[in-house]
């Protein structure tokens, strides 16, 4: 993927997992007089929402793609673009970690992103109740090739309240090529 020309990094993950709450909260630690919007009144991505942000020199760019189930065939299209993948979970939601996981095997069984660096994120990590970052890296252990076999981070999160948000900020940075 050298010929890429922008760091473009794609989010990516079923609706209502928090891709655009977690697109807004990075606009709002790293932009410089971003204001942008409550984020507490996100409602869930259907069309295409964009970030870019600069951060040690390095110029990136955020994907933010729908995640409803019509819209998750659009992903690839973006794939060729793309140097690293964000891919927000939901831990709150253990009825559709098995949708979560499958949407996950799909994107990383991809050619288009072979080798590409992985953030896994394990969401809403502020909420009572839910899935424990380490129960969640456990069930997404089994989708290959992610974690151990790729160059990737898992992180639990909270896109809301932005706990764990700026470490996988930095790890992409890094990856820059
Ligand atoms: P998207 O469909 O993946 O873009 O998801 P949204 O960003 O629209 O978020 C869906 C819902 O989850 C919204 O009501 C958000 O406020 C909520 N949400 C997102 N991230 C978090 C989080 O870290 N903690 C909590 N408690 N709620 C969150």
């Amino acid at each position: 993927y050298t010929q890429k020309e922008k760091y473009s990094a794609l989010i990516l993950g079923l609706d209502n997992a928090g891709k655009t709450t977690y697109l807004e909260q990075i606009k709002t630690r790293f932009k410089k007089d971003y204001t942008g919007l409550n984020l507490n009144k996100i409602t869930t991505t259907v069309g295409l929402n964009i970030g870019d942000i600069q951060i040690a020199g390095v110029e990136l760019n955020f994907w933010d793609l729908g995640g409803q189930q019509e819209l998750q065939s659009l992903w690839d299209k973006y794939y060729a673009e793309s140097h690293a993948v964000i891919f927000v979970i939901d831990s709150s939601d253990r009825e559709r970690m098995e949708e979560s996981k499958q949407a996950l095997e799909k994107v990383v069984s991809s050619d288009a992103l072979a080798g590409v660096p992985l953030l896994l994120l394990a969401n809403k990590q502020d909420l009572e109740g839910c899935l424990t970052a380490e129960e969640v890296k456990e069930i997404f252990s089994t989708v290959s090739p992610s974690v151990g076999q790729r160059d990737c981070l898992f992180r639990g999160v909270s896109a809301l309240k932005g706990t764990g948000v700026d470490q996988g900020i930095h790890w992409l940075v890094e990856r820059h090529p």
